[in-house]
């Protein structure tokens, strides 16, 4: 169980810890030392799951969760890692690896994400040292690491109970948190929000890994492209070269990464775009400029066949054309 520690000569009393703990940890109670003052307790210290949320919040940096080396360890120490690929399946994704970034002139790597089910091994890829967001693992992986992480690896609640790696905070749940944090306007705003993205069932998931593609370690459930507009354009016209289909995105602001670059790919079998939400653009480095597209494994080949077809003449038409504006 983590430790919730509270240097009670910096606390001043102002319950953001009791607002935004996803699970009730705290309490606010009478100080000892000054009437009518008030400290943080962590009453139900039982409940957390270090997700460092009140670390974030906390504005005097009063808090700090401690955990042991026997929670941050995922595997047991005899458990075998999970064979390397295939040279085949390697070999087929250095080659999407290749095509995507030559065709598109992508800046960064493709990230192949894997959600790893209960039960199955983990491949022998470092768990990160401090706890990260799923978005801030796929960024770092578009910059050429590999990164695997159990639920005790993720920071965010949102992100780490959607991917399905634990249960869902009762007070993400309620839509309440979400009040909290002014994003959106009503409760039933919120439930809305909530009701209405996807997630896995709790603790399904044992682990996620993302890396660059041409690295992956396991079978892609899904192939991130992190890019510009134009960039994400073609990979659309690609993914319809030989049928002509329209699509329909599932995009809200909310939830990016985990939900509409991960898992809706992952649940519906179809590729989805992002803009990115207000978490992974606050917490990494994204630029303003670029968005998100995830392409659920079974549908690189068609797709990867119709950039080849692009990439012979329509790509470098566009992008070499001259512009001259109408004189008006
Ligand atoms: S958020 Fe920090 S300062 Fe505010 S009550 Fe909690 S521990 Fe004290
Ligand atoms: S780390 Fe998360 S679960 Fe634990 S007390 Fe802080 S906000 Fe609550």
């Amino acid at each position: 169980m983590p430790e919730v520690q509270i240097d009670q000569s910096r606390c001043i009393g102002c319950g953001y810890c009791v607002d935004f703990c996803p699970v009730e940890v705290f309490d606010l109670v009478p100080d000892d030392r000054s009437a009518g003052a008030k400290k943080a307790q962590a009453t139900r210290e039982e409940a957390c799951w270090a997700c460092d949320t009140c670390v974030g919040q906390c504005p005097t940096n009063a808090i700090r969760i401690v955990e042991s080396a026997e929670e941050t360890q995922s595997r047991d120490r005899d458990e075998p890692c999970a064979p390397p690929l295939p040279l085949e399946e390697h070999e087929l994704y250095t080659e999407w690896h290749r095509v995507l970034m030559d065709i598109l002139r992508l800046r960064w790597n493709p990230v192949a994400i894997s959600l790893i089910p209960k039960g199955q091994p983990l491949p022998d890829v470092a768990q990160p040292r401090v706890k990260l967001r799923h978005c801030q693992a796929l960024m770092s992986a578009r910059r050429g690491k590999s990164i695997l992480m159990p639920a005790q690896c993720h920071a965010c609640p949102d992100g780490t109970h959607i991917l399905g790696l634990t249960e869902i905070p009762p007070k993400l749940a309620s839509g309440e948190i979400y009040l909290q944090f002014k994003k959106l306007a009503t409760i039933d705003a919120a439930k809305q929000m909530v009701a209405e993205r996807p997630r896995l069932p709790n603790r399904s998931i044992r682990a996620t890994l993302v890396s660059p593609l041409q690295e992956a370690q396991r079978t892609p459930d899904v192939i991130a492209v992190i890019a510009q507009p134009e960039q994400l354009m073609w990979l659309c016209m690609s993914s319809s070269f030989y049928s002509g289909k329209r699509f329909n995105f599932q995009v809200s602001g909310y939830n990016a990464q985990c939900v509409e670059t991960t898992l809706i790919p992952y649940t519906t079998g179809k590729f989805n775009i992002s803009l990115g939400c207000y978490g992974c653009r606050a917490s990494s480095d994204i630029g303003d400029d670029l968005m998100f597209m995830g392409i659920p494994k079974a549908q690189m080949p068609e797709l990867i066949m119709g950039l080849k077809q692009l990439g012979k003449k329509a790509i470098h038409d566009s992008r070499n054309k001259v512009y001259l504006p109408p004189n008006l």
